[in-house]
């Protein structure tokens, strides 16, 4: 910054401090202008339009605009991932035949470049699920991602949808605007950082990488559920069942001698760890 203020250049900063003010209604996320109708903003203290021309509340231009933001970030990534594709098609040397082996029996294909390749294309598009990387899951999680409607399909089919549930008069829940942005974000987010081993996705490999995620973060503190270290499907306590059922009694499924040898947890452990030296808290 120094030096480039030095040699008269302009910086980020630089941009940044003559844009202030900036626009309170766009820090806030409630302008639109996703149609010509607008653009549209809403009034954060009552006294003004509460109301988009199309009706979309405010909680509904947040939500939309959160979603059109994760779509790029989303097109951009799995962009990468294309041109990754792309290289190996048209790869004339495998620097590890035992891995083209591998992938090529889990996506039933012969262990060729070509065929691998022409596979992995073909799921950008995929209509329906489930994607070939996310039987890795466990059925569990699966059932669960299929409980909550977020199990994701090719990401041009997510992208394409997110797109137009955004457009003015398609979708105005918030809440299904957020699920629908989770399925888009969450494994890709994870994939991008680099965060998931060797892009195995379980319970326990999107554990360590939320985990890593946080500790990686400038938070003073951050806090690890001991049960979830074992993906404990019990909870401690529910929540307005005083009479129902005993709250707060159930003991852990391993005590401090077991968990604390258990190779799993000292794993998740070792690594939120190293995470927090390197974030430097
Ligand atoms: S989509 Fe609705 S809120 Fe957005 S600019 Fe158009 S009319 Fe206004």
């Amino acid at each position: 910054m120094v030096v480039a203020g030095r040699a008269g250049l302009e910086t980020a900063w630089d941009r940044l401090e003559s844009q202030q003010p900036q626009c309170g209604f766009g820090s806030l996320g409630i302008c639109c202008r996703h149609c010509f109708m607008g653009p549209c903003r809403i009034d954060p203290f009552g006294g003004g339009a509460q109301e988009g021309i199309c009706g979309a509340t405010a909680e509904t231009i947040v939500a939309r605009n959160l979603l059109r933001n994760i779509c790029s970030g989303a097109a951009a990534h799995s962009d990468h991932g294309r041109e990754v594709v792309e290289v190996l098609r048209s790869a004339t040397a495998i620097a590890n035949p035992e891995k083209l082996k591998t992938l090529a029996a889990e996506w039933g294909v012969a262990a060729d470049p070509r065929s691998l390749a022409d596979r992995m294309a073909s799921q950008f598009g995929s209509q329906e699920g489930p994607l070939i990387p996310l039987l890795r899951a466990p059925e569990e999680q699966r059932r669960r991602w299929e409980k909550m409607g977020i199990t994701p399909r090719g990401i041009d089919r997510e992208i394409v949808e997110l797109l137009h549930r955004t457009h003015h008069g398609v979708e105005s829940d918030p809440v299904a605007l957020l699920r629908a942005a989770m399925r888009a974000a969450l494994i890709e987010r994870l994939e991008s950082e680099g965060l998931l081993r060797d892009g195995v996705i379980n319970t326990e490999s999107v554990l360590e990488a939320c985990l890593t995620l946080l500790a990686r973060s400038p938070a003073a503190v951050v806090l690890v559920g001991l049960e979830d270290l074992w993906s404990e499907t019990q909870p401690q306590n529910t929540p307005g069942t005083l009479y129902e059922r005993a709250n707060w009694q159930r003991k852990t499924k391993l005590s401090f001698e077991e968990f604390i040898e258990f190779p799993a947890v000292r794993r998740i452990l070792d690594r939120v760890a190293a995470a927090r030296v390197t974030s430097g808290e």
